[in-house]
This record gives C-alpha cells, sequence and structure tokens, in this order.
C-alpha cells in the first residue's frame, strides 16, 4: 500500500510517500481502508519533533473509512461498514489500523470527507463548549484563529449555545468566515491589540472564556482579556509552546483559571467518545454545523498540506486522499 513515512523529523519534505505491507489487525484491532484522512496540527509537532515518536512513523490520527477486516474479539463492527476515528495511528496511508474501542460507525447519508473533517476538530469544538467551559446563553467567548478548522466549529457551537463570541483571525477574509459561522465581532491580531479590542467590546469587563490555540503569542494576553474569575482554556501552540509561567500571576490578574485540556481525555470512555461523535457527525448529517473542506490533496501531497498549514495560508479542514 501507498502511505506516508518519516525517517527523521524536521520540514515537510520529511514527509515521503513509501511502499509498505497492509497491516493485519491483532486482537482488538480493525483494519480499515482508508478514504479520507484529517490532518491535524499534531502531526507536525510530531513531524518537528515537539512531540515524541519512534521512527520511522507513518504520521496521523484522524480517518473516516471501510472496515476490511477484523482482528479477534471485535464486535460491533462488519466488513463494509463506514467507520470513522481519531485514533487511527498511522492514517496518512490507504490502509490503517484502528482500536475498536475508538472507532464509531458514520451515520448513513455522510459522506467519507465529512466524518474525516468533523471528528476531531469538531469533537474538540464540543468539549471545549460543553465540557471545559460549558457555555450558556449571555456568556462571552474570545475564540483565537477563529477561521480555522476548531475555531469555525467552535464558533457555530458557541453561538447556537446563545454565547456572543469574539475572535481572532490574520486577514479580512478569514473575518469574512469567521463571521459567517457566527462570530459577533472579529479582531485582525496581527494588526490591532486584541486585549484593548476586547476590553473595548466588553465594557471593560472582559470575557468569561478565553480558548485559546495559538498559545505562545497569544498566552499573555488572553489572560488580560479575561474578568475576575475567568477561564483560559489553552489547547493548542501554532504559534509555538508557552514558556514556564509563574502561578501567582493569576491571583494578581483577577483569581482566573488556566486548563490545558486534550480531547483523549474528553473520549476517554466509549458512552463519551459514542455521545460526543454522534453529537457533531449528526449536527453536520442535519447542516446546524457547516463544514468547510476546500483543501483536499492527494496523500503524496502531505507536505504541502502541512507547510500549508504552518504557514497560514488554510481555513477549515484540511484534507487528504489516499
Ligand atoms: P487551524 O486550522 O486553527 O490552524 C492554525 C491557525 O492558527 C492558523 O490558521 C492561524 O490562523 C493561527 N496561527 C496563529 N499564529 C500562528 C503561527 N505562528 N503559525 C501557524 N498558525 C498560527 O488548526 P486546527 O483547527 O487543526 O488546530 C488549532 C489548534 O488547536 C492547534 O494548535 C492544535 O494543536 C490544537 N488542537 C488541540 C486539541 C486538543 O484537544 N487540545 C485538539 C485539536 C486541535 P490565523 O491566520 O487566523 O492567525
Amino acid at each position: 500500500m501507498n502511505a506516508i513515512q518519516i525517517h527523521n523529523t524536521g520540514g515537510p519534505e520529511v514527509l515521503q510517500l513509501a511502499e509498505l505491507p497492509i497491516p493485519v489487525p491483532g486482537p482488538g484491532q480493525v483494519l480499515i481502508r482508508v478514504e479520507a484522512i484529517g490532518v491535524n496540527f499534531i502531526e507536525i509537532y510530531f513531524r518537528k519533533g515537539q512531540y515524541k515518536a519512534t521512527m520511522p512513523l507513518v504520521p496521523g490520527s484522524e480517518a473516516a473509512g471501510t472496515v476490511e477486516d477484523l482482528g479477534s474479539g471485535v464486535t460491533g463492527f462488519k466488513p463494509g461498514d463506514l467507520v470513522a476515528s481519531v485514533g487511527v495511528l498511522g492514517s496518512y496511508a490507504e490502509y490503517a489500523l484502528v482500536p475498536a474501542a475508538q472507532l464509531v460507525k458514520v451515520p448513513d447519508g455522510l459522506t467519507p470527507e465529512q466524518a474525516a473533517a468533523a471528528m476531531l476538530q469538531g469533537m474538540t469544538a464540543h468539549y471545549l463548549a460543553h465540557s471545559t467551559y460549558p457555555l450558556k446563553a449571555g456568556d462571552t467567548a474570545l475564540v483565537h484563529a477563529g477561521a480555522g478548522g476548531v475555531g469555525l466549529l467552535l464558533t457555530q457551537m458557541a453561538a447556537k449555545i446563545g454565547a456572543r463570541v469574539i475572535t481572532t483571525v490574520s486577514t479580512k477574509e478569514k473575518a469574512e468566515l469567521s463571521r459567517e459561522a457566527g462570530a459577533a465581532e472579529t479582531i485582525l491580531y496581527g494588526e490591532q491589540d486584541f486585549t484593548a479590542e476586547v476590553k473595548r467590546m466588553t465594557g471593560g469587563k472582559g470575557v468569561d472564556v478565553v480558548y485559546d490555540s495559538v498559545g505562545k503569542t497569544t498566552f499573555e494576553n488572553s489572560l488580560n482579556c479575561l474578568r475576575p474569575r475567568g477561564l483560559l482554556a489553552l489547547f493548542g501552540g501554532s504559534s509555538g509552546p508557552v514558556p514556564p509561567f509563574d502561578l501567582i500571576q493569576l491571583s494578581s490578574k483577577g483569581s482566573l483559571f488556566i486548563t490545558r485540556p486534550t480531547l483523549w481525555h474528553y473520549v476517554a470512555t466509549r458512552q463519551e467518545l459514542e455521545g460526543r461523535a454522534g453529537d457533531v457527525l449528526n449536527a453536520v448529517k442535519s447542516g446546524e454545523l457547516k463544514l468547510r473542506m476546500e483543501h483536499v490533496y492527494p496523500l503524496s501531497d502531505a507536505g504541502r498540506a502541512q507547510a500549508d498549514m504552518e504557514g497560514r495560508k488554510t481555513t477549515g479542514k484540511i484534507l487528504l486522499e489516499p
């Protein structure tokens, strides 16, 4: 089968097409024929060596496809089922293994592309809006990178709950997309002081929650945007990791809360995974949640896909097709 393999950490050029044997499912595993692969920032962190992995590595985590074969002990799935998962280690390939415990069936009527586009970023937006800081009508949230994959979905979910959403984006085009997704106000954070803008927009009060996936360049000022006892959900580091932080600042800035959540702890049980995936996929099916899937690359162009994501050239979801 064709797969993308990395032998050493480095730039996008280390993502090389390779010919590898089709893997054989072990106990509890399902072999899927991959039809659509979700590209996520986490794969960039692994490629650069920011997160550690054993080499050589077939990168990837998110995919949708058809069940091809079952390992021993697997129940609930059969060959031919359309399935999706955020636990497909090695999803940058034509075939991949997934633990059955991390697999969900895709509702009828959805395409593999829609499923692969919705799972990881959709469930992330879902846990941030419903569990990390359960938004309610009348809350005000600041969402950084509002036109990104998670950003567009989180904005839609927060606006639907009735929260007022303020987003940051790098360009006027991205601002337009963010407003279409439901942002009440947008800030061009490369040109404007986003703390001053947030303070102005909230009458000096600050926001209830900041969802910050940008990290290094926004972290400090994200704290300055919060109301007393507000919460910063730092869930990514697209601009780089946040440097060490003195906790006393949480006190002086208003008895603030910080959490550094990750999806895996919010889909840790079968019940929670099925609940979140079901909510997200059904919202896509009903049209309530709109996906943006304009960036689709062949598997062999995985390097270009990651470079475009890192280079802030993309909006919404990036997919690879095997
Ligand atoms: P995005 O589509 O949001 O892409 C990243 C965006 O970040 C860019 O488009 C850009 O938007 C913004 N950005 C700001 N500064 C930089 C920079 N220096 N370099 C690159 N991008 C920058 O990606 P995703 O939606 O897939 O993921 C967003 C973040 O969420 C990532 O950091 C990812 O790791 C994290 N994440 C965390 C999860 C968790 O559970 N903790 C799960 C899923 C994702 P703009 O041009 O508008 O500034």
